[in-house]
């Protein structure tokens, strides 16, 4: 019995906890719960929980459904938003087939089968996200569609207000599970906030992006209003992005820090960075999967829409933040194109993949982009290289059918499940005829 395993048992023991939720995740990202009695726990560590996988988008073809699922023992929380004399604590979990096998459509195993690669190279892999999301009043259309909460803007303080209290409370309960938060503010939009979680390994992190999301929606609904990562709810306000620094490290050294080089990015760090932009039209399907996700990509207000880096230019795909000279730990690149609805272990995984291409490939890191890369003609871009991210869900998954990269990454059943079920999306879309068509066209043809 291993000493986590002694741990979580003894806990649940401890703290009467009454109900544990064994969480994992399907393959567009949304997050799985069945809740064991405690007396379960043993034997789910030891041969996992038997259930039905074919009711689980993505996961399993029909022929092979049943599915176990076993518990990590060092995700083991309470979860505090259940009462407190009656605890729930939950774990996530590892999927595996009947015979023990990890499932191969396990979007976590998806992920640490790329990070075993990276290891392979000599790397573990680090993220660092800014989670961003609108609050509502509710669910509730007005005739201008969502209503957020308040009209503050970009880092307002807004006293009495909704928004400060809702982040007091998230950026507690958040803590109270584990996760450390840096940083929190109001964003750009009206409702709109940030939420930015401290670095950890990318499964960690990965993991730490879904229990955001449920506390953000479960925060929300203490406080009578509703939370949405929808990545653009209004049409004329900035989209919630999912801007994430990415770190590799060899050993307890930050691969992408050198001293002498210019912006201090080693030549590991330029060649990842030449990975993610060259692989980003591929990726970029997994990374904003919406259909929605490209009125954000194409809507302006600093979402990135072609394809370059910078250092500190807020119209780029990657930039090079600042960081202090003496903190060398601290090194990284940002890629501000993923947005907050994607599914956080296959996002990551093909990040990861792309940039430890360009390390492989020893890709050249093409011009730095000096300007707002918005302002500049079509003709200038081209020129420069500076080529457009795909435009639509639909061109998206055109792009990353071709890829190599990304079926690999993902794994034959993930790839094909994923570019089935967003074809569906995509032809529901088509289908529709909108008020805007409607408000357009009714009279003039
Ligand atoms: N909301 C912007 C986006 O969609 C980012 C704004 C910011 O954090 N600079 O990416
Ligand atoms: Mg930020
Ligand atoms: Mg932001
Ligand atoms: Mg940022």
């Amino acid at each position: 019995m291993s000493k986590q395993r002694d741990f979580v048992l003894r806990t649940i023991e401890e703290r009467g906890v009454r109900f544990v939720r064994l969480w994992f995740t399907d393959v567009s990202g949304t997050l799985k719960s069945v809740a064991i009695a405690p007396a379960e726990v043993e034997g789910a560590f030891g041969e996992g929980i038997g259930f039905d996988g074919s009711a689980i988008e993505g996961l399993t073809r029909a022929y092979e459904s049943d599915l176990l699922a076993v518990p990590d023992p060092s995700t083991f929380q309470l979860l505090p938003w259940r009462s407190q004399d009656q605890p729930s604590a939950r774990m996530f979990c590892e999927i595996r087939t009947p015979n023990g096998e990890p499932a191969i459509a396990d979007p976590r195993n998806v992920l640490k089968r790329t990070l075993e690669r990276a290891a392979e190279l000599g790397f573990s892999f680090y993220t660092h996200p800014e989670m961003e999301f609108y609050l509502l009043r509710s669910k509730e259309l007005g005739p201008e569609g969502p209503i957020p909460v308040d009209r503050a803007g970009y880092f307002d303080n807004v006293p009495g207000g909704t928004a400060h209290d809702f982040r007091r409370d998230a950026v507690n309960m958040l803590e109270d599970l584990g996760i450390s938060v840096e940083f929190s503010h109001h964003e750009g939009g009206p409702g709109q906030n940030e939420i930015d979680l401290r670095y950890a390994d990318a499964l960690t992190t990965a993991d730490n992006i879904m229990t955001f999301r449920t506390v953000v929606k479960e925060v929300a609904i203490a406080q009578g209003v509703h939370a949405t990562f929808m990545p653009k709810p209004l049409a004329n306000q900035p989209g919630s992005g999912m801007h994430t620094h990415l770190s590799l490290f060899e050993g307890d050294t930050n691969a992408f820090y050198d001293p002498a080089a210019k912006y201090q990015l080693s030549q590991t760090g330029r060649r990842f960075v030449a990975g993610l932009l060259r692989h980003a039209p591929e990726i970029t399907a997994v990374t904003n999967q919406y259909i929605n996700s490209y009125k954000r990509l194409w809507g302006g207000d600093e979402a990135p829409s072609f394809v370059s880096w910078g250092h500190n230019n807020s119209s780029a795909l990657v930039r090079i933040p600042m960081y202090k000279p003496n903190k060398g730990g601290a090194a990284r690149v940002e890629y501000r194109a993923i947005d907050c609805a994607v599914n956080p272990y296959l996002g990551f995984s093909v990040l990861l993949a792309a940039g430890l291409k360009g390390i492989e490939e020893e890709y050249e890191l093409p011009p730095e982009a000096e300007n707002n890369v918005w302002a500049l003609s079509d003709g200038e871009r081209r020129a420069m290289g500076f080529d457009p991210l795909p435009s639509s869900l639909d061109h998206a998954l055109a792009v990353m059918e071709r890829s190599e990269l990304v079926a690999e990454t993902l794994g034959e059943q993930v790839f094909a499940y994923f570019l089935r079920d967003k074809r569906r999306e995509v032809a529901r879309y088509r289908s529709q005829v909108t008020p805007y068509e409607l408000s357009s066209m009714l009279d003039t043809v």
